[in-house]
């Protein structure tokens, strides 16, 4: 049934070519028992390699049933051992891990057998060779003539034609030895057995054939026993391949089957959910937090939770809106003079300086730590974090009744006397300066200038002041009337006469949120030498190019006072419904958050995005790294697959099944303890602060992230596995 013609076989290795044998011309047939003897070196492993289909030859002929095989490929090659073949090898190729009756049944699923026909097979054969009240036993415990026999039992349980056997007793002690001899010579009977050893002694009495090798070549074929012509059996090819049930199960046992080994795979998995996960939510939180992060020249309080609103009709708000919006749902506080949100002012002195935001004493709720209430409109209490440099107790005797300057605008100044200090929550490095309302209406007046953007009309063109600049700024000033405005003699070049003292001129205010125009008359204008005389300001260099108004048109032009209020909504997640409940009410909304210019979400996804895959590209290369080592361990168990049989698609069918386990073990081990830090049972500030922003899709994204990963990392293994020839990776192991 096997014919040899002319066969030879060549070792490339480092550039130099290297006999295994030469012309090799043999039959073989079934019912035989052939001994293949020689002396070390002679070639006999070669040529049972070869004959086995496991080793590629490269001269000659070599026929299975009369057919030409130089042309197979190494699949045609895999299919021939899985039909033909049963292997047994010198140092038993069990899978150590596995029990008994598990390693006998593995070839049989390899094969397609089905449950049944398996659980019926393995304990027939395993009687056969003697081992059936060890069936439950892990082979790693047992002796070497019992793997032996094991190995034999998992060679017969196919029922292939051909069982080839390579130094099967190298490893045993001669009682051992005599036991296999025989158990091989039994089985025989109705298959072809082929065995290599350089002791031929120990199969003299059972060999039908002895053939002697050396040096590559055959120098002994002889026949040492009739075979019986009866004997020879129907071949049986194979019941399939394995079932993609039959790989998950394999791919779940292997993952459970070596303890260390799988709690290793589950650190690298843990290690890789963490990272990939961190690296996720990082680039999700920033760019939330970019969202928040931008700017705009009219407000400075950004919070998420802010909405501005102002009525339909543009008419002041009343009372009965102040009760309707505190009572609406979602509303947590409503802010009436929020001008001073945005307005922040510093006071300072050499040896303290500190940022706040005013706010009415009457909304003064906490205690004071020091000093008293104010009595007087210049006394004020400054309110802020208990950690504050500033405010440590025994030196709030420094701050307490001192009196500080505050800039207001570019050159009004006020000064407020601290006679009251008190600890407060806030959200920032700044505090609150608690204030009477006098104080107040003044900052609520500058802060509309400062806030807002100014066009005046001057003949045809728009000349524009904008927060911090100098030009076009309105000034109030006692010293101009109402309707009439002082402006500088520059703007006399944008009238067609020369003359702008007596022209028209149209100034309009504006925010995000507000607009107002006034049409005013200029009624004189000022230069260098008259400035001080006409408005009573000493500082021209500072002032210069500002449009002064009377007090009573500046208040027109900018005030505010109760046409806007702020409200917090207390859940930021709820804004949309909150916007449309506002509009419904009949007030015109504005989301501060959405007022912001900003620059993260194109920066995130030019800096951040290319930066994060990079990142979860280099997690995968040292999970590799390391699962590469850990499953090392393993290589061997897999040439097994292999030497059994299994196409290298199964193989990393169940290596795949293998790592997804661990991955998805890892994960929910990951989403559990995500799931008790969310839930306040654990603690940790970093699972929360990473956890802040995900949605269940996120989750869905990152598991998918992480299946690809494992599925990747088997792909790359597997293909490490199979670069090398089933019998290259083999001889590795030895
Ligand atoms: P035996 O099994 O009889 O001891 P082998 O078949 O293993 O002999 O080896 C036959 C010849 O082929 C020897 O000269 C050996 O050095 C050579 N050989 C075996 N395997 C390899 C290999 N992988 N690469 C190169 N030469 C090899
Ligand atoms: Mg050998």
């Amino acid at each position: 049934m096997i014919q040899l013609k002319n066969v030879s076989k060549f070792y490339y290795s480092k550039g130099m070519i290297a006999s295994g044998f030469s012309r090799v011309n043999l039959n073989f047939d079934v019912g035989e028992f052939v001994v293949i003897t020689g002396e070390s070196g002679s070639g006999k492993s070669t040529l049972l390699n070869v004959i086995s289909g496991l080793d590629s030859y490269e001269e000659g002929e070599l026929y299975i049933e009369g057919k030409e095989t130089s042309h197979y490929l190494a699949s045609d090659f895999e299919e021939y051992r899985k039909k033909y073949i049963g292997n047994i090898f010198q140092h038993f190729n069990l899978v150590g891990s596995y029990t008994v009756y598990q390693n006998v049944a593995l070839i049989l699923r390899i094969n397609g057998y089905k449950k049944k026909e398996i659980k019926e097979k393995v304990p027939a054969i395993l009687k056969r060779v003697g081992m059936l009240r060890y069936a439950k036993t892990k082979v790693s415990k047992l002796s070497g003539g019992q793997k032996q026999r094991v190995s034999i039992a998992r060679a017969l349980a196919k029922e292939t034609a051909i069982v080839v056997a390579d130094e099967p007793t190298g490893n045993l002690d001669s009682e051992s030895a005599e036991g296999i001899a025989q158990l091989l010579q039994e089985i025989s009977k109705d298959k072809l057995v082929i065995v290599v050893t350089h002791n031929y002694d120990q199969f003299a009495p059972y060999a039908t054939r002895k053939i002697k090798m050396h040096d590559g070549k055959v120098v002994e074929d002889e026949q040492m026993k009739p075979i019986k012509e009866e004997q020879a059996p129907e071949l049986q090819v194979s019941a399939g391949s394995m079932s993609a049930a039959s790989k998950l199960r394999l791919g779940l046992r292997n993952t459970f089957n070596i303890i260390p080994k799988f709690l290793l795979l589950l650190v690298v998995f843990l290690f890789v959910v963490v990272a990939v996960f961190s690296e996720y939510t990082t680039l999700k939180n920033s760019d939330e937090e970019a969202s928040k992060m931008g700017y705009n020249d009219y407000f400075s309080n950004y919070s998420e939770n802010r909405v501005l609103l102002k009525r339909n009709d543009g008419a002041p708000f009343t009372e009965q809106d102040y009760q309707t919006l505190q009572a609406a749902g979602n509303v947590g506080s409503l802010v009436k003079e929020d001008i001073l949100l945005d307005y922040m002012i510093s006071m300072e002195d050499d040896q303290f300086y500190y940022d706040a935001y005013p706010k009415n004493l009457n909304d003064f709720k906490a205690k004071l730590v020091a000093g008293r209430m104010p009595e007087t409109n210049k006394e004020v209490i400054l309110a802020g974090d208990q950690d504050d440099y500033y405010l440590q107790e025994d030196t709030l005797d420094q701050i307490l009744n001192k009196t500080y300057k505050i800039t207001l605008g570019q050159d009004t100044t006020v000064k407020v006397k601290i006679v009251g200090i008190a600890y407060e929550e806030i959200e920032g490095w700044w505090g609150t300066l608690y204030l009477q309302d006098a104080m107040l209406e003044k900052m609520v007046r500058e802060s509309y200038g400062s806030n807002s953007k100014v066009t005046t009309t001057a003949g045809d063109t728009n000349l524009i002041y904008e927060a911090g600049g100098q030009y076009y700024r309105p000034i109030a000033s006692d010293k101009v009337k109402a309707g009439e405005a002082l402006a500088s003699e520059e703007l006399n070049g944008y009238y067609k006469n020369g003359k702008a003292a007596g022209q028209e001129i149209r100034m309009k205010a504006e925010n995000l949120f507000y607009e107002r125009a006034l049409d005013l008359k200029i009624a004189d204008t000022y230069n260098k030498k008259n400035f001080t005389a006409k408005t009573d300001l000493n500082d021209f260099e500072a002032n210069d190019g500002a449009i002064f108004i009377s007090t009573q048109d500046y208040r027109k032009l900018f005030t505010k006072d109760n046409y806007q209020v702020t409200v917090y909504v207390n859940d930021v997640k709820e804004m949309d419904a909150a916007i449309k409940a506002f509009q419904n009410m009949g007030y015109v909304p504005l989301t501060l958050k959405d007022t912001l210019v900003t620059m993260g979400s194109e920066l995130i996804s030019i800096v951040q995005v290319p930066m994060s895959v990079f990142l979860v590209v280099a997690v995968f290369f040292i999970a590799y790294f390391v699962i590469q080592l850990i499953l090392r361990s393993r290589s061997s168990y897999f040439s097994i697959l292999r030497m059994l049989g299994l196409a290298k698609k199964s193989i990393r069918r169940v290596l795949d099944v293998e790592l997804a386990a661990v991955v998805n073990i890892a994960y929910g081990l990951f989403l559990a303890a995500v799931a008790l830090v969310r839930q306040g049972v654990l603690h940790s500030e970093y699972l929360k602060t990473l956890t802040d922003y995900m949605g269940i899709s996120d989750y869905v994204i990152l598991y998918g992230v992480l299946l690809v990963m494992s599925y990747f990392i088997s792909g790359k293994f597997a293909r490490k596995l199979f670069k090398k020839t089933a019998m290259g990776s083999f001889r590795e192991e030895e």
